[in-house]
């Protein structure tokens, strides 16, 4: 076989490697190898099938491109009722939204970054991985407009760093809660009108949904603003 030939490999050993998120696969004496149909041989059509399984990656739903409802924010905001929990999957799309404001996840501190486990990502201490190290992960509370109405939701690390290599902004890396990252974020934020897609998510602890951002792209890129009249000198 080439380098990067593409091959069918039918009836293999799977096998989790303990302590690391891969998988490894081993031929035994059932172990069929063919030709990849031309058919198949895009990745996407193999991920597509539904009998195939990526074993590599963590299967998570596609937001950037399944079905969702136009909404606005408004709409989305009435059907957040404090102290009562409903089930709504549907997958919505707000657009023309301007970014009001940043401000911390956390309400005690004014952090953009949170310490979090490397293996599962959740804020540290993990209570599943004490002994894991720890890394810095961004973590924000943007507060979002439309025409009719505000809120604000959750951004996390990797829709952040997606969204800035959308605006072909450059984010510090790795990223320190700096000047420097703020006054980026901020203006990036600015810059631009956004398209967002949301679904409810159930808080259990409050009793309550809450809104989850799942995928967040610039509908309208501006120019950054620029002073046309310097102050007075004093
Ligand atoms: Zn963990």
């Amino acid at each position: 076989m080439a380098v990067n030939e593409v091959v069918l490999l039918y009836q293999v050993l799977v096998a989790k490697r303990k302590s690391k998120d891969s998988w490894e696969l081993s031929s035994w004496r059932g172990t069929s190898i063919q030709e990849c149909p031309a058919a198949k041989y895009s990745k996407k059509e193999l991920a597509d099938t539904e009998d195939c399984q990526m074993l590599t990656e963590i299967p998570v739903r596609d937001w950037e491109h399944c079905d969702a409802v136009p909404s606005t924010l408004s709409a989305l905001i009435g059907v957040v009722v404090p102290g009562q929990l409903r089930k709504v999957e549907t997958v919505f799309v707000v657009s023309d939204l301007q970014i009001l404001g940043i401000s911390s996840v956390k309400s005690e501190t004014d952090e953009w970054l949170i310490a979090s486990c490397v293996r599962c990502k959740r804020a540290s201490p993990c209570s599943q991985h004490p002994d894991e190290n720890t890394e810095k992960r961004l973590a924000i509370r943007l507060t979002l407009a439309d025409g009719n109405s505000q809120c604000t939701v959750m951004l996390y690390h990797e829709l952040l760093l997606k969204a800035a290599a959308l605006m072909e902004v450059t984010l510090p890396e790795p990223p320190a809660d700096s000047k420097d990252l703020r006054s980026t974020l901020r203006d990036m934020f600015r810059n631009a009108q956004w398209i967002s897609r949301f679904t409810f998510k159930e808080n259990d602890f409050q009793q309550s949904l809450e809104l989850e951002c799942r995928d967040i792209r610039s509908c309208l890129r501006l120019q950054p603003t620029v002073a046309l009249m310097s102050p007075p000198d004093t």
